[in-house]
């Protein structure tokens, strides 16, 4: 299976959707850049979420904060003390590793450590290891001209911080009652020791996060409601119910403060792994920036006139796991199909839900000499959906080119198309083909678009 990882690597690049950063200079671990497609797709699922959990709720909304906070908010949340990973090194060849990469499927810390004491460098061979040592994952930085303590910033390590921190100017101002949520989309860094797995694990990613705000004894139910309807967000994209599951963490796994924690997990190529968390997180980090801040940061309920500092369900997915966890799920190889122009070769799909696919509509003149009329199509369509316009090589091998980046539709015009005003739409899934009025295109387009209808 690691053979798909390749397949996906190498067709994420080959077709603009991801590329190495700076791959000219070498490239840089852990950082990647989304090209055209990419970037097109990106966009769709961050809409996808948006649209589910804010535009779809009367009782979420939205925030945009920055990047770089107050540092105070890093040692209040315990991110400055507690974010960090054992990490071990080989005194020889310097090569530096998490200690869970080098015991793997041991949960116990101690054990690791053990293990690690008895053995020598996997990379060199012969090195001898450190004891595993903490590492925070935390990127430094400087705010302002003096690069000393007193100036000390971090770059996020995760987006909902300030979601607390701002919790009571959102509740102010957007007038909402508890229970209600705050929902942010937005870039975090983390110096990973071992980044891997493509998107899976990188230094910068983006993330997001809920924040639901609610009376501590009504969080369970929250907690119950939030899993449900994350589970259900994943396969509405189209994600295949078999390769999704639900993980509930074990005791020694949660935080002191924290009742509950639920892992969604895609059965990635490697192996199940998580995507997205959802957490029952008590009143821990509004009751940590109140402390810090001194600021009151409680509720006061009007119907009860109750104050108190509400409890938190989090919900935190990874944009970029989650574009991983579509390609992985959304790749297929159909073994010789009978094909259109009697070409009888594989045919590499990527079975996206349009709702996140880079381009909707395809379109092709039959001959170059029909360019004009499928132009005009294409700038028709474009203020409704993402298209492409492409007139080289056999229809085959257009085809087969946006089967490969999964565009739901492929629209053709021939010469019959000058006399009848029709097209030919052709769909990616069923590589069924039917004619459309052209006059009826839009509408043929929108009607069809649930993946569902695709799949015939
Ligand atoms: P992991 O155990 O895989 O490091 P985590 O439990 O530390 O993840 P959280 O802090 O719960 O992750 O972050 C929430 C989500 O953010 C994760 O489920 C994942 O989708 C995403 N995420 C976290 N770290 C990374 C990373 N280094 N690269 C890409 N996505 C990440």
């Amino acid at each position: 299976m690691a053979d798909l990882m390749e397949k996906i690597v190498s067709l994420a690049k080959r077709r603009g959707f991801i590329f190495q950063s700076s791959e000219i200079y070498g490239g840089i671990n852990g950082f990647w850049d989304y090209g055209p497609l990419g970037v097109e797709m990106k966009k769709k699922l961050k809409d996808s979420w948006w649209k589910s959990v804010v535009q779809m709720r009367d009782n979420v909304v939205g925030l945009d904060t920055s990047i770089v906070a107050h540092p105070q908010t890093w040692i209040a949340s315990g991110h400055v003390s507690n974010f960090s990973d054992p990490m071990v090194d080989c005194k020889k060849c310097k090569r530096r590793f998490r200690d869970d990469e080098l015991v793997k499927d041991e949960e116990d810390p101690k054990i690791r450590a053990e293990k690690i004491a008895a053995m020598k460098c996997p990379n060199c061979g012969d090195g001898e290891l450190t004891a595993p040592r903490l590492f925070n994952l935390m990127f430094k930085t400087f705010v302002g001209p003096m690069e000393d303590a007193s100036a000390v910033a971090y770059l996020r390590p995760e987006t909902c911080q300030s979601i607390f921190t701002q919790f009571k100017n959102v509740q102010i101002t957007s007038r909402q009652k508890i229970p209600f949520g705050i929902a942010q989309i937005g870039k975090s860094f983390r110096n990973e020791i071992t980044p891997r797995n493509f998107i899976f694990r990188s230094r910068e990613f983006e993330q997001m996060e809920m924040e639901f705000f609610v009376h501590p004894n009504e969080s369970d139910k929250w907690y119950e409601f939030w899993i449900q309807e994350r589970f259900q967000w994943f396969q509405s994209l189209g994600v295949k119910k078999e390769n999704l599951r639900l993980r509930p963490h074990r005791a020694d796994e949660l935080a002191h403060y924290a009742k509950g924690c639920t892992d969604v997990e895609f059965k990635f190529p490697w192996g199940f792994a998580e995507l997205e968390g959802i957490a029952n997180r008590g009143n821990y980090d509004l009751t940590q920036h109140l402390t810090h801040s001194g600021k009151d940061l409680s509720y006061f309920s009007e119907e009860t006139k109750e104050k108190f500092v509400p409890a938190v369900v989090e919900t935190s997915v990874g944009v970029d796991r989650t574009f991983l966890t579509l390609l992985c799920d959304a790749y297929h190889e159909d073994e010789a199909p009978t094909t259109e122009e009697g070409e009888n070769e594989k045919r590499v799909v990527l079975r996206l839900s349009p709702e996140v696919a880079p381009i909707m509509v395809a379109l092709f003149p039959l001959s170059k000499k029909l360019s004009e009329p499928v132009h005009k199509l294409e700038h028709s369509l474009r203020k409704h959906f993402s298209t492409d316009f492409d007139e080289s090589g056999s229809i085959g091998k257009r085809y087969r080119r946006h089967d490969e980046i999964g565009t739901p539709f492929g629209v053709t015009y021939d010469f019959d198309s000058e006399k009848d005003q029709k097209v030919t739409v052709r769909h990616r899934d069923t590589m069924k083909q039917e004619r459309v009025a052209i006059d009826q295109l839009l509408r043929y387009v929108s009607d069809n678009v649930t993946s569902d209808n695709l799949k015939g």
